[in-house]
């Protein structure tokens, strides 16, 4: 750093401006470099405090920082935070009229601002003073955004290259919560910043226990869930506006403060929502994953995934947004094989099927898991733990294997038997013998295994059958109707006896004693 001068400034500003008194984590080492002018990448979790990494050093660089944002609609929130704080802020995007947008480039040339949030659309709009003399430093916000391999790729992200190219000696810092290896390359080599300094924060939130339970009878769950912690303010995720509000619905009806919110809400709606939720008038939101970007509420509780997310970027992003108090909180996902078939569906039909597909399987990896949940999880963001965490289901309560041979015996020769040319739900009511009008009007009931194993539930041969596939025993052949076919492995323990270890489904211990349902 330009000698301890600078150095000196650090603590003294932070106080002034943003009222803390010491650092966080690598705060102050990232700040640091950004002042030397080194291009920076930094990964910290969602609330880790990844703003004052910019916001810092622009209050101590002689120009204004760039501050590259994809979410217009937090512009403005941002940019009035700042000011209340002091700090000279605005924000360039097509919200605004050009006379207003002229009065921001004239207070850039008589560097009048500390900051510009700007949307990459709008970057063209600045020409004129995207030069050194003005720019002293760039940031890269959801820096993510950037990558087809991100979850939230941004095509108006991939022309942010020529800043660098533009501004060779302005240093450049990419922020992002959520980056997993190749995200991170592709960061750097199209920001052409491959000299960047990498600065990887833990994302091990040790704090939020991680729970996965099959989803039987979801909404009951969940409302013995929440009567168990009647004070606690918690979010509920859905895939499916209209699901978020049938949740909603149902949950009022059973007495829990609760408001749906969706992108298809009016504006108004929308903040009052946000708002309510925030000073606590409501305790429950059912959401799609709209909400909770740029909400500032520390004490969440706890997070439900009423359905499966697409991958475990926004999985581990949304559980993030309970629990930014440090204190105990809960991440509860329900996994179900219909919401896995349905998020295939979506992935086909995106443009980057490879990838989705890709990241949609470690996804339900992670839900089948039956060893430490949170080991897997952070393996996927290159964290490497070295203990069990002792804080998610599986350490809690970990399965108890049985020998499925028979068990694995039975779904394989349905299989077989019905020439591979059904799926699960129909091999697993033919086992329990269902009389429904499917099985009846086919005469499934023909079948020789009919019936051979009614004494197990439908959830619990959903289980096994998950495993079979999880196993190679046998597997899902997605173009054919999701029809289950054999495989070599399936031979080998339906002619050649090989012995076959499944876990047992999981108990839940939810007393229904405590919480009546209506
Ligand atoms: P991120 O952008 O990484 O999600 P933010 O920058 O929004 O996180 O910071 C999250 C919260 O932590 C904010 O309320 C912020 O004011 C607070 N925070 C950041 N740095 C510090 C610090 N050094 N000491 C105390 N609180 C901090
Ligand atoms: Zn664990």
């Amino acid at each position: 750093m330009a000698g301890t001068q600078l150095q000196d400034q650090l603590i003294p500003t932070l106080k002034k401006y943003f009222g803390y008194d010491s650092f966080r984590g690598q705060q102050q080492v990232i700040i640091e470099t950004v002042l030397n002018k080194n291009n920076c990448l930094v990964i910290m979790p969602t609330g880790g405090g990844k703003s004052i990494c910019f916001q810092l050093p622009a209050l101590l660089f002689k120009g204004v920082t760039l501050v590259i944002s994809p979410l217009i609609a937090l512009m403005k929130d941002q940019v009035d935070g700042l000011n209340a704080n002091g700090i000279k802020a605005a924000y360039f995007n097509s919200s605004q009229t050009p006379e207003e947008q002229q009065l921001i480039i004239d207070q850039v040339a008589d560097a009048k601002l500390k900051l510009l949030y700007v949307a990459p659309e709008s970057l063209p709009g600045l020409e004129n003073i995207l030069k050194e003399n003005y720019i002293s430093c760039v940031a890269i916000d959801e820096a993510h955004c950037i990558s087809s391999w991100g979850h939230d790729f941004r095509p108006s992200y991939q022309q942010l290259g020529f800043l660098k190219k533009q501004l060779p000696n302005t240093p450049v810092i990419a922020l992002t919560a959520t980056a997993d290896k190749a995200t991170r390359q592709d960061i750097l080599d199209q920001l052409n910043i491959s000299n960047a300094h990498s600065f990887i924060s833990s994302f091990d939130r040790k704090n939020i226990e991680i729970e996965v339970r099959p989803a039987d009878k979801r909404a009951q769950q969940i409302i013995r869930f929440i009567k168990k912690r009647p004070q606690e303010a918690g979010i509920i995720y859905c895939l499916s506006r209209k699901s978020t509000e049938q949740l909603a619905e149902t949950l009022q009806n059973n007495g829990i403060n609760t408001r749906a919110y969706h992108a298809g809400l009016g504006f108004e709606e929308r903040s009052k929502v946000q708002e309510d939720y925030l000073f606590d008038k409501v305790q429950v939101v059912c959401a799609t994953v709209a909400f909770g970007m740029g909400i500032d509420k520390s004490n969440v509780r706890w997070v439900i995934h009423y359905n499966m997310p697409k991958n475990l970027e926004g999985y581990y992003q949304e559980i993030g947004r309970s629990g930014r108090d440090g204190l105990k909180a809960h991440a509860l996902l329900f996994h179900s094989y219909a919401d896995v078939l349905q998020l295939r569906k979506f992935a086909e039909g995106s443009g980057n099927e490879e990838v989705q597909l890709a990241k949609l399987e470690r996804m339900k990896q992670f839900s089948e898991a039956t060893s430490c949940r949170r080991k897997i999880l952070l393996s996927y963001f290159g964290e490497l733990l070295a203990e069990n965490c002792g804080n998610c289901d599986v350490c809690k309560n970990p399965p108890k294997f049985i020998d499925g041979t028979i068990i694995a015996q039975k779904i394989l020769s349905t299989i077989a038997r019905l020439n591979e040319s059904e799926g699960v739900g129909t091999i697993i009511d033919i086992l329990r013998g269902a009389q429904n009008a499917t099985i009846l009007e086919r005469q499934l009931n023909q079948v020789k295994t009919y019936g051979i194993g009614s004494d197990i539930g439908w959830r619990d041969w959903q289980h096994y059958c998950i495993q079979l596939i999880n196993q190679g025993l046998c597997e899902i052949a997605f173009h054919e109707n999701n029809t289950l076919k054999l495989t070599d492995l399936s031979k080998k323990v339906l002619f050649e006896n090989q012995q076959v270890w499944l876990t047992k489904p999981v108990i839940i211990k939810e007393s229904v004693k405590e919480a009546p349902v209506k």
